[in-house]
């Protein structure tokens, strides 16, 4: 038995005893030190070809298979990826516990299990989550039903519980269960139709419609969505010259899953040179003047370009980001920049967005795991604690009432 997070009213609690830590496997040099470095074999992660546990805090766990040929009084089950659950109708008093094994992250067979037994098969025992499970997932997890997760050998408790942390915006304690559950699910389900249908919408409406992607949680679920539904808008962004590596990683990773083209725009050279000249390289530290020039050179100018000859944008921004983003609008029309510009997620929250990263196997930013929460260049952007506020995590040397780049004429630059 693992170490269990069971997600408590109270918090979440570490229950059960470390798995003995395997030892880390010896140097070796590559190709056993024999032949040409350059040829060396890069090892692949593949997905478990069994289960990922087999046992429980009670003893063994048994496969829905031996569940259905004799189910025993108490015993917990383990579910695996290609296994219909709905054979388990009518089957499940006798349970203490269902476990639910994830091959790879955010698998979305295991959220459908957990949907399944909550919602279609009323089951309201355990039910944990086990196998390639991130604490970043958590919320999405105890929103379709989950109750606990287990760490792996490899896992820190002291990790897995400081990640819980940095998701406490979103993480709202108790899991959602029983009628709760279902509002949630079908609140939920209809935010995704109201998002297909504004996309479809304005796709139809419009010549030439843009995304224009920070490559924001948010933005990366508007990706998806146009992706899944194939649907003509372009997808540009803005390569500042100062971003984090893990967020420019985001956009090969993204043509690559979902094989479409990002277009990126970057300020011109000779702007950044003359920035810098005049300022030093960092010199938006030093006023806000100064930081509203660097933004022009790197975010507004691009941004102008990236929009050139389009009839409508749409952005990732929503109400609940900033209180300058109290009264915005799902659409407006953006007087500056002439055209219609489109807010879909406007009345999302951030739960939202992490149920719909979980349920669709989004690419997100690894920066969300280590306490980022709004993310935008490097030397701009940092963690946050868990209750701070976003906009503490950007241009944190400023007043709150200068934050703003001029992306948005709503006055808000998160
Ligand atoms: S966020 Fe910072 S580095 Fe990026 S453009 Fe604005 S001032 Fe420059």
């Amino acid at each position: 038995m693992s170490l269990v997070i069971e997600l408590e009213a109270e918090g979440p609690q570490v229950r059960g005893l470390a798995a003995e830590r395997a030892p880390p496997p010896p140097n070796t040099p590559a190709n056993g030190g024999n032949g040409d470095v350059r040829k060396k074999i890069v090892p692949v992660i593949k997905p478990p070809a069994g289960p990922s546990a087999s046992e429980w805090e009670g003893g063994k766990y048994l496969s829905m298979q031996e569940w259905l040929e004799g189910a025993e009084q108490g015993g917990a089950i383990l579910l695996q990826p290609a296994d219909d659950v709905r054979a388990l109708r009518g089957r499940l008093d006798n349970a203490a516990l269902i476990s639910v094994d994830f091959h790879r992250i955010g698998d979305g067979r295991g959220y459908t299990h957990a949907f399944l037994l909550r919602q279609r098969l009323d089951y309201r025992g355990r039910l944990r989550a086990l196998g390639a499970v991130t604490a970043d997932q958590v919320h999405a997890m105890a929103r379709v039903g989950f109750d606990s997760l287990a760490l792996r050998a490899d896992q820190d408790p002291a990790t897995a519980l400081a990640a819980l942390g940095a998701f406490s915006t979103p993480y709202q304690g108790a899991p959602i269960a029983g009628a709760a559950a279902e509002r949630a699910e079908a609140a939920f389900a209809a935010r995704v139709r109201l998002l297909e249908r504004a996309l479809t919408e304005l796709a139809a409406r419009h010549a030439r419609p843009v995304l224009a992607t920070s490559l924001s949680a948010e933005d990366m679920v508007i990706t998806d969505a146009i992706a899944r539904l194939k649907l003509p808008i372009d997808i540009v962004t803005l390569d500042t010259g100062r971003l984090n590596a893990e967020t420019l990683a985001l956009i090969p990773e993204t043509r690559r899953r979902y094989g479409i083209d990002i277009a990126v725009f970057r300020p011109e050279e000779s702007a950044v040179a003359a920035y810098v000249a005049a300022h030093g390289r960092d010199g938006f530290y030093e006023g806000v003047a100064q930081r509203k020039a660097c933004c022009g050179v790197r975010k507004v100018a691009p941004l102008a370009r990236a929009l050139a000859g389009r009839d409508a944008w749409i952005t990732g921004q929503r109400r609940e980001q900033a209180v300058t983003r109290g009264a915005l609008a799902e659409s407006e029309f953006d007087a500056d920049r002439n055209m219609h510009k489109y807010n879909p997620l406007a009345a999302w929250v951030w739960a939202d967005v992490l149920a719909y990263a979980g349920r669709f196997d989004i690419p997100m930013n690894t920066l969300y795991g280590r306490g980022y929460v709004s993310i935008g260049c490097e030397p701009c952007t940092k963690a946050i604690k868990p209750g701070q506020d976003p906009r503490e995590g950007r241009w944190w040397w400023e007043n709150q009432d200068s934050k703003e780049c001029g992306l948005h004429s709503n006055g808000s630059g998160i």
